[in-house]
């Protein structure tokens, strides 16, 4: 009896201290308890299952622009995400929605287009929904469901000892919000406002300007003022304003991160 509750406690810190990561940018301390290379590989069928279920759009300029875009974002968190194999796919939903899957997966809806009015703003969008990859935000939640059934089932502990933690396709796609239908991908607050600053980062090392991210937000604030349904994706618990305020904060700091990225990559004049 005493052993076998040692053996639990000890299992049980082995997997704490053996789940334990640190979400580039911020370098917030968060609990990974999930295999992540099964993640990824769960994250890919699924993504592949929404392009059987969804029509992918042919519109040429939108594609172009989403790769371009994506492109250059993936590059920038590319040690953040090194096992990405980068996948961008414009699926034809009206719906003002994006999102990013691990395995560099990344979904756009044409109606996303509504808002999003250049380059620098989809970058925006695209590297907040990046964001919530690199920060592992999905293995999080998943990790705190199974650390909390955890403790209360003994037999779980034993798969869980045994290196396998129930992880299921239902559990993955509630992680990623996509059981509460299309307009799922929301995080809770503190999660959305740190891919919020994240992405900020990103998109201003990608090159982009900043300040473009604040125009999205209150392009979305004109929108859900105008339909009362809210569009899923940037629009869950924090309030546009409460975001914007934090990236109006964190903006001095991503401009000078563009300023760095642009004397990487910027033009070299020779006299
Ligand atoms: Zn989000």
């Amino acid at each position: 009896m005493h052993a076998s509750r040692r053996f639990l406690v000890v299992s049980l810190l082995g997997l704490l201290l053996a789940g334990c990561y640190e979400v580039p940018v911020t370098g917030r301390k968060a609990m990974n308890l999930v295999d992540d290379k099964e993640v990824t590989k769960m994250s890919i069928t699924m993504f592949d299952d929404m392009k059987r279920r969804h029509r992918v759009s042919r519109d040429k300029d939108r594609n172009d622009q989403l790769r371009r875009v994506g492109d250059r974002i993936s590059k920038v968190v590319f040690w953040d995400m090194p096992d990405a194999d980068w996948e961008f796919v414009v699926f034809d939903v009206p719906q003002i929605n994006a999102f990013a899957m691990a395995g560099g997966k990344v979904g756009v809806f044409t109606g996303l287009f509504k808002i999003v009015k250049n380059d620098d703003q989809l970058a925006s969008v695209i590297a907040h929904e990046i964001a919530h990859v690199t920060a592992k935000h999905v293995h999080e939640k998943l990790s705190r469901e199974l650390a909390v059934s955890t403790v209360g089932t003994v037999g779980m502990l034993g798969g869980m000892a045994a290196g396998a933690p129930l992880l299921t396709v239902d559990a993955l796609s509630a992680a990623y919000g996509l059981t509460t239908g299309i307009s799922g991908f929301a995080f809770d607050r503190a999660k959305e406002k740190e891919a919020d600053y994240v992405g900020l980062m990103y998109m201003a090392r990608a090159g982009y300007d900043p300040r473009e991210s604040v125009k999205v937000l209150e392009a979305l604030e004109l929108e859900t003022a105008n339909d009362p349904i809210q569009p899923g994706f940037l629009s869950t618990h924090p309030s546009h304003p409460e975001r914007i305020l934090q990236l109006m904060d964190a903006m001095p700091k991503a401009l000078a991160e563009q300023e760095k990225s642009a004397v990487k990559t910027g033009p070299i004049i020779l006299k």
